[in-house]
């Protein structure tokens, strides 16, 4: 079978919920993938940041083998000898006091809201379903009803109401409103630091340390989304930290799993996750020991690679190189560690095209929304490699001028 036998049993069988480049990938390591015809590209995209450490890290395989033939899954009916050291690795290296755990990011967005309203009720004292959470415009926090539910973005809402209740929308980056939309009511702020999906929105410098005082002040929680964001990808551990703000709440996933397994988790005080007693919130396969195990050595691969560190200086080599290229259809080029975004003019044609072309010479990424052509490449890429990706863009950008 070759790529287009592939691409047609794709197009016939699946649900057509995406829209994939075509290449129809077979094989992975480190930065670079290969297709079914054995061409190989550089992956400038890392699964939306769920492959940090690279594809099919060795370290990785190792431990998903150990752990496979010892103990997968004891759902926590019963307990694992790996979830209590994952829950205190993940304290320790975060500095919170509490985990829960799930699997998908949605998941633990999820659990996050459950949580800050459970909270208002029994700790801030919000009268019974009143509960209020304010979310930003523009915002992507996964795709569960709830959570479209407060998406401004119609294609992830259209015919898929009755919505959930309780949210409300404010414009990102805006701390008057944010100001103006909190009320007795509000259980929660929750925001992501960097909004990617949207296009490597990065708001004004200030915003998030103000956001988080004015939270506090009103005894509303500051909940950071850092699923994409978080464990390294932006040059610190979370995005949060380049404005030294501590969220009263975290939600991670993506390369919590390593590219291996899907793990998400949520992260906050003993105050706050204490909320919960037993059989309120769970999930099955939440917590199981290949999912903690697999976590573990992700989490020890960033630190000892000291892929956070790589993503910073990496990160702004790549971005001052891009910020050089010279083309009428660039109207910004923005980032923050290894996550950068080119916004196009909207007269360049969309941002699909470009990441076509790229694809012909190799490298792997993808538009976001119409105008943006975003670039996360795994976190232990090398300069030369960089480099190599640069001279692509470079040359795609001069093709299609
Ligand atoms: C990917 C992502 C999610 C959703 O994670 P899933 O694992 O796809 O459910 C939520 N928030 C942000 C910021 C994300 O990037």
């Amino acid at each position: 079978m070759d790529s287009r036998d592939y691409i047609l049993l794709e197009e016939l069988y699946s649900a057509q919920n995406y829209h994939p480049l075509d290449a129809v990938l077979t094989k992975g390591k480190g930065i670079w993938v290969w297709d079914v015809e054995g061409r190989k590209y550089l992956d400038f995209l890392s699964g939306y940041s769920a492959v940090n450490q690279g594809h099919c890290h060795p370290r990785l395989i190792k431990v998903v083998k150990d752990q496979a033939k010892r103990l997968t899954l004891t759902s926590r009916a019963f307990r694992n000898d790996q979830w209590p050291l994952l829950a205190k690795e993940l304290c320790d290296l975060t500095g919170f006091d509490m985990v829960l755990p799930m699997n998908s990011g949605a998941e633990s967005i999820e659990t996050a809201i459950k949580t800050a309203r459970k909270w208002a009720y029994k700790v801030k004292g919000v009268p019974k379903d009143k509960a209020e959470i304010i979310a930003c415009a523009n915002n992507f926090h996964g795709r569960t009803v709830t959570i479209v539910s407060f998406s401004t973005e119609s294609l992830y809402r259209n015919d898929f109401g009755p919505f959930t209740p309780g949210f409300v929308v404010i414009p990102y980056g805006d701390i008057d409103a944010l100001r103006q939309a909190i009320t007795p009511y509000t259980a929660a702020f929750l925001v992501e630091p960097v909004q990617a999906e949207a296009g490597i929105l990065i708001p004004p410098p200030g915003y998030l340390r103000e956001a988080k005082r004015i939270c506090a002040e009103n005894n509303v929680l500051f909940i950071a989304d850092e699923i994409q964001t978080g464990l390294g990808r932006t040059g610190r551990l979370f995005a949060c930290d380049h404005e030294e703000v501590r969220p009263d709440m975290v939600v991670i996933g993506k390369s919590l799993g390593g590219g291996y397994y899907p793990v998400s988790a949520t992260l906050s005080t003993r105050q706050i996750l204490g909320v919960f007693k037993p059989g309120e919130h769970g999930s099955t396969f939440g917590g199981n020991p290949l999912a903690c195990a697999v976590a573990r050595e992700a989490l020890r691969i960033i630190q000892e690679e000291k892929l956070i560190e790589n993503a910073a200086v990496a990160g702004s080599y790549l971005l001052d190189r891009l910020k050089k290229i010279k083309s009428r259809h660039i109207k910004e080029v923005r980032g923050l560690g290894l996550l950068i975004g080119i916004e196009l003019k909207p007269e360049a044609g969309g941002a699909r095209r470009f990441c076509e072309e790229l694809k012909k010479d190799g490298l792997l990424c993808r538009e976001t929304h119409e105008n943006v052509i975003r670039f996360a490449p795994p976190l232990i890429i090398k300069q030369k490699d960089l480099s190599w990706a640069y001279k692509r863009i470079k040359k795609v950008f001069k093709q299609l001028s």
